[in-house]
């Protein structure tokens, strides 16, 4: 079954019971953030994960000569610009917590991103990260599956959140979309569990093979794998 599937196509039917109505509702999909947007000017955005979904994973990442990015990477990203949805970047960065690096650090790192990406005409709208780590921390709302930096970033940027998509390499990307009703689409990277991968298609989650397939999908064009 596909998140297609789950959306409000169908015409309910009298004797359907309440519970069985469309899972996209926008009304049963309220939260703080949606509240406060403004239902005539949102859009649909593109929520990223950092981390092996746009840059090449290298674990606790402190040295900006460190950052490679995921082959085509930046071609789906400047699909997204054109097609002017927001591409806002959400990252875990507990390395950050663990004293691996700073925010500092984090920073000069998000700049080498935005040139990389800049070398080939793609730009992140915004950039959101969680420094925390619940062992060292204590719980917090900003990490993913966490939805903090979501609620963040759909007030700032005016996103439709149900009509929005969530792209990562791990389940706990994807997982907010059901705050919203939204989409999801895994794109395992070598890090992505088997697990990962059952869990995410049991929730509904589309699979890509690659950040271009995935942007494919959200724009509703044909994939054409690059060479
Ligand atoms: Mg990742
Ligand atoms: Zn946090």
């Amino acid at each position: 079954m596909t998140t297609d599937d789950a959306l409000p196509h169908a015409t309910p039917t009298h004797d359907a019971p309440a519970h069985d109505m469309p899972a996209h509702d926008p009304a049963e999909h309220q939260t703080p953030a949606t509240r406060r947007t403004s239902k005539a000017l949102v859009r649909r955005a593109v929520f990223l994960d950092r981390d092996g979904t746009v840059i090449v994973d290298r674990h606790y990442l402190r040295d900006p000569r460190d950052v490679a990015l995921v082959p085509h990477a930046a071609n789906a990203v400047r699909r997204f610009n054109y097609a002017l949805m927001p591409v806002l970047m959400v990252t875990n960065q507990s390395g950050i917590a663990r004293g691996f690096l700073s925010e500092a650090d984090y920073r000069t790192v998000r700049a080498r991103i935005d040139d990389l990406l800049e070398e080939s005409a793609a730009f992140i709208d915004d950039h959101y990260h969680c420094p925390h780590h619940p062992d060292i921390t204590g719980p917090c709302e900003c990490r993913k599956p966490g939805i903090a930096l979501f609620e963040q970033a759909i007030v700032e940027h005016q996103v439709d959140a149900g009509a929005s998509f969530f792209i990562g390499d791990r389940l706990r990307d994807l997982l907010p979309a059901k705050a919203y009703g939204a989409q999801g689409i895994l794109v395992p990277s070598p890090e992505t569990t088997a697990e990962d991968v059952e869990r995410a298609l049991a929730e509904g989650f589309r699979l890509a093979s690659s950040l271009a397939e995935a942007a494919a999908i959200v724009l509703d064009i044909p994939h054409t794998p690059e060479p």
